[in-house]
């Protein structure tokens, strides 16, 4: 993508993984702010972000990391966005815009806002893209490309903030859209945060299931069980705060989904072709439907297979943890 003006002179990232290291490299890359600083928790992610150079500074405490910054980015998990608002508070700038990019948002919104002054402009925000790798190497430029970013200012946020925050995801590649935060969590809940609880069940009952089988689900895993078990890879942390912060929209759409299962395990048992086929179909369509608007692809095996000299990390399509 070609550079374009900054949209922000100092960039502050709050933990640099995968996703604030790709906002690092994507922000440098196309020219979308003057100068990036980031702190991380621990000193081996600091020393690996400043190898890897994709930040102009790099500090050990959060606030050190956020002064002076006109856009600070939270990064980490969103167990500690309300700890690190209360870290960063007095660094602030006045005038500058707080974000995030955590997967929930209602939960961050209540944790973070009570900590940061009037003098800033909170405007939280979620990427809706990832892959199930973590830590500064797994991060990559073009990660947002295509991808949703969802903003979430609260009532009253002010307009140029938001406008500006637009403009910086767009130029990071994402298309942008403003929501709820309610109303994100509840989307998230069903598109995202069951299908991770879903894998992570299968996957941890099939290793309940005894040696033998777990050598032969090895042995078959080129079927549908190894899409679960890429995804019931994904960072441990991250899914345990996503399932806490977001319980009830969770609960709710769990509770859906454990009805359907109830019509289906119950045509299965009398041998109701007819529901099983029809519903077989329209899920069909609904995948089709997904690829025609862009945000998967149709090769078979989901695009996954990597191609020769193509890095373990895919650098063109991410396959969407989140
Ligand atoms: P990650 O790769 O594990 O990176 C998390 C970063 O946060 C690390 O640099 C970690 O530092 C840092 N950190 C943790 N606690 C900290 C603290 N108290 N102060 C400063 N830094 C701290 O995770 P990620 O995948 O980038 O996810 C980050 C956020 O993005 C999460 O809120 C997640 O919900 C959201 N998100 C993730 C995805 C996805 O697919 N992964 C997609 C969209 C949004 P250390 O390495 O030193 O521990």
């Amino acid at each position: 993508m070609a550079e374009q003006t900054p949209v922000f002179n100092r960039l502050a990232l709050i933990g640099a993984g995968l996703i604030g290291s790709s906002i690092a490299r994507a922000a440098r890359e196309r020219g979308l702010v003057r100068n990036i600083a980031a702190s991380a928790r621990t000193e081996a992610t600091r020393k690996r972000v400043a190898e890897l150079g994709i930040a102009d500074d790099v500090f050990a405490t959060n606030a050190e990391a956020a002064k002076g910054a006109d856009l600070i980015i939270v990064c980490t998990p969103v167990g500690v966005c309300g700890a690190v608002a209360q870290e960063i508070a007095s660094a602030l700038k006045p005038g500058a815009v707080v974000s995030d990019v955590g997967s929930v948002k209602s939960a961050v919104l209540k944790d973070m806002a009570p900590h940061l002054p009037a003098k800033v402009h909170f405007v939280p925000a979620h990427p809706v893209a990832g892959t199930e790798h973590s830590g500064p190497d797994a991060g990559f430029a073009e990660l947002f490309d295509n991808r949703w970013c969802i903003l979430t200012p609260p009532p009253g946020a002010d307009a140029g903030a938001v406008e500006r925050l637009k403009k910086f995801w767009s130029g990071l590649g994402a298309n942008v859209e403003i929501m709820d935060p309610l109303h994100h969590d509840m989307v998230l809940a069903i598109t995202s945060h069951v299908p991770h609880l879903i894998a992570y069940n299968i996957v941890g009952t099939a290793a309940h299931l005894g040696e033998v089988t777990q050598s032969e689900v090895i042995k078959f895993s080129a079927g549908g069980f190894r899409d679960f078990t890429r995804i019931a890879a994904s960072d441990p942390t991250m899914w345990r705060d996503v399932f806490l912060h977001n319980k009830d929209a969770v609960l709710e759409m769990l509770g859906r989904f454990s009805e359907d299962l109830s019509v289906l395990t119950r045509a299965i048992r009398f041998g109701d072709g007819k529901t099983l086929f029809d519903l077989f179909a329209h899920t069909r369509a609904i995948r089709r439907s997904i690829i025609e608007i862009g945000q998967e692809t149709a090769e078979p095996d989901f695009g996954r297979q990597r191609k020769k000299n193509e890095p373990a990390v895919p650098i063109a399509r991410p396959y969407a943890s989140d």
